[in-house]
């Protein structure tokens, strides 16, 4: 029986997914049935970076999405092969066995991805069939937001004061998923093995619960609980002041397009006003696009490099250092003798999250503090992070680095113990993640005494791995070098 594709990738549900509905609209008004496609490629995934808890959480989301198609009649198949190269050749062999015609797939924006659907919309146009793309992942597409010059946005406020001045209700109204479709003979594969990703410990998975019913569950909550107090709260690493939702975000469980909606009926339309709790946390959305944005932009992005191009030449200090390398691992350990950033490098090797204001933190320290290339920082929160997305990641990390665009200015760095008594000033957070300093008052948690009387204790809690007074200094001169 002939039948239309969708191509699935980073879009998983069945809710306002424009390319499944495009898809179901063309099959039925030709009378065929739909197949779902996910292509497994495990070798490409490890060259990008990907870690064990996202790949997981992948698999657990696809088989939820899998339960979901079943009961619309569509059954979702795997193709596997190792990299990006093979795809084309699968989509279009998979097509000429299932007389198919038409491929239907929501746009991603990374740079291999879009040279991978290139060759596969060639491949498959020399075949006699079509690939049809949709924006999804955005409001508005790469292209589609752009200065008075023409030129892609660099700075963020310009770019959010265009993307708010161009919405309109088109924006808000989510696509219902589509009706059952005709039965075909087709019947869904079993979930594919990953034996290149080991299972993550089980605490792990208990806590990110996969499918797009649970998301949109957490989505509503967050909007009727914590929306309106999301500016105050957001900043508190102990509170649950954020929505939590990025890892579903990143893997397209929810949209963005939900998400906006969900606000904006949650504060009666005051999604604009950056006074208000939605107002604020739109934004965020706002900067999740505006690193998409910047990808298609500005593709050196993609390929690890600095958006700033003379950040390239700076002095970072080398791993084969031995000291290097020890600072190195006592950053990612949560074993730094910083409170507020053990306790958050803690929360990300636990919990494969991380909350943001310590991803900034965190960030700064490993890159300005210990002046280690924030690539090694990116790739590590890669490895670790349930909810990682490159965009956002290296948007993030270039911020920290003073490397990307619209970054923060070089000479800036979070001071450990003040962002701790400003951000978790009971010390709280501290305590959750790093028991042994649990005894401690909260004025001392911050900055943990130091016993003079006896320097050779045995002590659980390491002492400050550097001077924060001596590290600024030799970040200040690894920027004032590459100025000259
Ligand atoms: P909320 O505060 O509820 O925000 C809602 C959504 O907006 C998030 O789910 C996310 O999709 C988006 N968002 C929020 N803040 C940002 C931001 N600064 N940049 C881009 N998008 C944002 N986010 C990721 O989704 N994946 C990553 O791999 C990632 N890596 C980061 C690395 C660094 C060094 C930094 C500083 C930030 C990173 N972020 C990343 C952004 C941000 O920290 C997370 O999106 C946020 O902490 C997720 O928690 P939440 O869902 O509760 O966010």
């Amino acid at each position: 029986m002939p039948a239309t594709l969708v191509w699935y990738r980073a879009d998983l549900r069945s809710h306002d997914n424009p390319a499944l509905v495009e898809a179901c609209r063309a099959a039925s008004t030709q009378g065929k049935a739909v197949i779902a496609v996910f292509l497994v490629t495990p070798q490409q995934w490890l060259e990008h970076g990907l870690g064990s808890n996202q790949a997981h959480f992948l698999l657990r989301n696809l088989e939820s999405l899998s339960q979901q198609l079943n009961a619309l009649n569509i059954p979702l198949k795997f193709l596997e092969t190792p990299d990006f190269q093979g795809v084309p050749q699968k989509l279009t062999d998979f097509c000429a066995q299932h007389q198919i015609s038409d491929v239907y797939c929501n746009q991603q924006y990374e740079w291999n991805e879009r040279q991978r659907d290139r060759a596969v919309a060639q491949k498959l146009s020399e075949s006699g069939a079509q690939l049809h793309t949709f924006t999804d992942q955005v409001i508005f597409s790469p292209g589609q937001l752009l200065t008075g010059k023409g030129d892609y946005y660099t700075v963020f406020t310009p770019f959010y004061r265009n993307w708010i001045s161009q919405l309109s209700s088109a924006q808000l109204q989510p696509l219902p998923p589509p009706a059952k479709q005709f039965p075909g003979p087709i019947k869904p594969d079993p979930l594919p093995e990953l034996p290149d990703f080991p299972t993550p410990e089980q605490p792990l998975q208990k806590l990110w619960a996969a499918g797009e019913n649970t998301a949109l569950q957490a989505l509503n909550e967050f909007c009727e609980e914590g929306l309106r107090d999301y500016a105050s709260l957001r900043d508190q690493p102990a509170l649950k002041g954020t929505s939590g939702l990025s890892a579903w975000l990143a893997l397209g469980v929810l949209s963005p397009r939900q998400c906006l909606t969900a606000a904006w009926q949650a504060s009666e339309g005051r999604i604009m006003d950056k006074n208000t709790g939605a107002g604020v946390w739109v934004s965020e959305l706002v900067w999740r696009e505006f690193y998409r944005h910047l990808l298609v932009g500005f593709p050196r992005i993609s390929h690890g490099k600095a958006f700033k191009p003379e950040t390239e030449k700076l002095a970072w200090r080398s791993l084969e250092q031995p000291e290097v390398q020890q600072q190195f691992q006592a950053w990612q350990e949560g074993q730094t003798g910083f409170p507020l950033v053990d306790a958050a490098m803690r929360q990300l090797n636990q919990t494969g999250w991380m909350h943001n204001r310590l991803r900034m933190l965190t960030a700064m320290f490993l890159s300005k503090h210990l002046l280690i290339d924030w690539r090694l920082g990116e790739a590590y929160f890669a490895e670790k992070l349930v909810d990682w997305d490159l965009a956002a990641n290296n948007g993030g990390w270039q911020w920290a680095a003073s490397t990307g665009t619209d970054a923060v200015p070089y000479f800036r760095l979070f001071n450990p113990y003040s962002q701790s008594q400003r951000f978790d000033p009971e010390g709280e957070f501290i305590r959750r993640w790093v028991p042994e300093l649990k005894h401690l008052n909260s004025k001392q948690i911050h900055q943990p005494p130091v016993d003079k009387t006896d320097l050779f204790a045995e002590s659980s809690y390491p002492q400050p791995i550097i001077d924060l007074k001596a590290a600024r200094e030799r970040v200040m001169q690894a920027f004032q070098a590459i100025k000259n």
